[in-house]
Formats: C-alpha cells, structure tokens, sequence
C-alpha cells in the first residue's frame, strides 16, 4: 500500500490521451499534437557545445548542493539586469524548475498551510502543493483573468501562508500589467503572506512587458522568484532551473536539496551558464512562437462557438467553447474524430476550455486547426 499522501496525488492529466494518441500513430494516422507543453527546437547549438566540452574537461562530477559559484553569481546578475530584483549568490539556488516549487514550498509551510492561487492554474500546482502539506485555495478571476481584491480577501483564513502567481501565465497565456503586480503586492503585504512567482515563461512575452514582484522592496522578504532554462533556451531535457529568495529560505531549501537530489546535473549547469550569455537564440525562438501564435490566433477566431483571450506570453491558447461536453470528452472526441490533441481545461481548473500549445511547426498550426474547425461546425 502506498501512502496516504501519495494517494491524493493525481497521475497526468492527459496519460489517457497519449495512449489514445499512441493507439492512433500505430494505425498509420496523422496526429495534429498541439498537447505539448514545452518549445519544438533543439536546444541551441552553442549551448550543447559548450556543456560538451565541460564535460570533456571532466565537468562531470557532484557540484556544490546550490550549483556552482560561476553560475550563482551569473544568474544573481541577471535578476538585478532583467528583473531589477536586488541578489546575491547567496540568494540563489540551482535546482530543476518544478523541484524548486517543491522546495520552496516545503521550505515555507507547515502541514495544513493554506496556499491561495487564481484560477485557472497551471495543472501540477494542486498536486505540488498537496505533496508538500498544504491546503489548496483557488479563486476565480474576471473574464481578463484579472484579480477583483474585493472578492479575493473571502479566501484568506489565519492558515494561508502563501500566494501562487505564474506570469505569464500557463494555460491562458496571460500577462500581468505592473500596475496589477503592485495592486497583488500590496494584498500580499496587508495579509501577510509569502510570494512564490513562478516566471519560467518571462523572455516568451508578445505584448506587455515583463515585471517581477520580487523587485518591490516591501516584497523581497517575502518572495521567491522561480525560473529557469526549460522554456527561454528550449532546454526541457537539462532539467535545470533556479529560484531566488531570503537567504533563510535559501538555507532550507538547500538543506533539502542535500538530502533529496544532492545539486542539479553538472553538465546542466554548464550548459545554463553558456545560456545566460545567449540572448540571441531567445529572441530568435521567441519571434518565431510569435508568428505562430498570429497564425493560431487568427484561425481560432474563425471557429464558430470557441471565444477566445488573446494570449501575450508564454506558448499556449486556452479558449472556451460553447457546447454541451465536458473538457475531458472534448478532447477525446477531438483526437477520435480530427486526430488533434489538446489538452482539457477541467485539470487547469476551467471547465468548457482547452488549451492549445502553438509550440508546432506552422503546418501543424494550420492543418490541425482546420480540424478543429471542421468538429465545431459539425457539432
Ligand atoms: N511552471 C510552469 C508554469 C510550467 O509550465 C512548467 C513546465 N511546463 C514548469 C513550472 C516546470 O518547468 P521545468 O520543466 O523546467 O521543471
């Protein structure tokens, strides 16, 4: 028997899906695969090489538990540079993205802390945070994925401890004004919580512009900012990210580290630091995502009964459609009928949408989403 606490853990949301997809490839089927949450490039060349060569230098053993002095002090570089967010190495900690969720909030909560987040979500959220010990809250947000602070303040109890925030946001694509970060800030201060802002997506914004609330002096206390390589530089597989913090959180995240991955894969690191020099590549990858989400945007608009927000940020499209099916339905009848993955909204916690990765080739884009026009003038 396993335990309790894994056994409210929830599998992938769309493991079923893939089996279905799987099934379908092996009958010789076409599949239109818009499910994917990560870029379609080959991680950039110059960064394979580099790491390459580290490795051959013998690069390839244990590092310090909080990565490499080198890339500590580049990425704390970085944060003054791009987020104005004022750190040390000593803020810093090198770990895989979704690891430094899980640290940062093991680090903050006790067992039973309650942890406020808008809805929709992205999908691991509930899952991370109920691994960890604690409560999930979510509220809903306006029709703009907007925050309404009046309602907002009905979800805080003595036991919530910690904010959620993920800008840009998976699945909506959202980008948050600076001038909402601040209103955010300001709740977050009056109530007294911690901020974990989980800003992955941060060089994928199309409209907008990037703003971190770590870099607000009232909030540095009580933030943890968290990024990482997966997304900017295509470098999913390198399983290395980072997240900045007080040092006190820092300590205890690094303790954990110790006992748990013992540091982020050397060779990773090396390839990371090579990657914070390459900002040509991510302005490359992110034109492209860019032409490619005018593309889905403007044939999404098109299909009767799908409304949509137009996305700024991030790879995804998450419209809603106005028919009589639950999500999970939606997506199997779509990958049944039309061969096209999407990923349900019900996991995102938004029922009647889907969420649409545009990180495919252009014919992809075009192909797959006539399919999708195809279904919603049939249905
Ligand atoms: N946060 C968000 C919002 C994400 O979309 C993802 C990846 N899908 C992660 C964290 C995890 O990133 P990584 O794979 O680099 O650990």
């Amino acid at each position: 028997m396993v335990s309790s606490r894994v056994n409210k853990i929830n599998e992938s949301a769309t493991v079923s899906m893939s089996n279905k997809a799987a099934e379908l490839k092996a009958q010789g089927k076409t599949i239109y695969n818009f499910g994917i949450g990560e870029p379609d490039f080959t991680t950039p060349r110059k960064i394979i090489d580099y790491a390459y060569a580290e490795a051959l230098e013998g690069k390839t053993h244990y590092t310090p538990s909080a990565g490499i002095i080198e890339l500590r002090k580049k990425i704390a570089e970085k944060m003054k540079k791009k987020n104005n967010i004022d750190a040390e190495a000593k803020n810093i900690l090198v770990t895989p993205t979704k690891f430094s969720l899980n640290l940062a909030l093991y680090s903050i909560i006790d067992e039973g802390d309650e942890v406020l987040m808008p809805s929709p979500y992205y999908v691991s959220y509930p899952d991370i945070i109920t691994l960890n010990g604690g409560k999930v809250v979510t509220f809903e947000t306006d029709n703009n994925y907007e925050f309404d602070f009046d309602s907002m303040k009905k979800y805080v109890s003595p036991k919530t401890k910690v904010f959620m925030l993920n800008n840009p946001v998976n699945p909506t694509g959202k980008v948050y004004s600076e001038k909402s970060l601040r209103k955010l800030s300001d709740f977050i201060i009056e109530n007294n919580l911690y901020l974990i802002s989980d800003e992955i997506y941060e060089d994928l914004i199309y409209k907008g512009k990037m703003f971190s609330p770590g870099s607000i002096e009232e909030m540095k206390e009580r933030t943890v900012t968290v990024s990482g390589f997966s997304k900017s530089y295509a470098m999913t597989g390198w399983r290395i990210g980072y997240m900045v913090a007080p040092e006190e959180i820092i300590k205890a995240s690094n303790k954990i580290q110790q006992q748990t991955l013992t540091c982020a894969p050397s060779i990773s690191q090396y390839g990371a630091l090579y990657a914070l020099d390459d900002e040509k590549s991510v302005i490359e990858m992110k034109n492209e995502f860019n032409k490619r989400r005018e593309l889905a945007v403007s044939m999404l608009k098109e299909i009767n009964n799908l409304s949509l927000y137009e996305p700024e940020g991030a790879f995804y499209v998450f419209p809603e459609y106005d028919l009589n099916k639950k999500s999970n339905e939606l997506a199997m009848d779509l990958l049944e009928k039309e061969n096209v993955i999407v990923t349900p909204g019900s996991p995102f916690g938004a029922e009647k949408h889907f969420r649409l990765s545009y990180a495919a080739s252009e014919e992809t884009i075009k192909d797959g989403i006539s399919k999708i026009g195809n279904y919603f003038n049939k249905s």
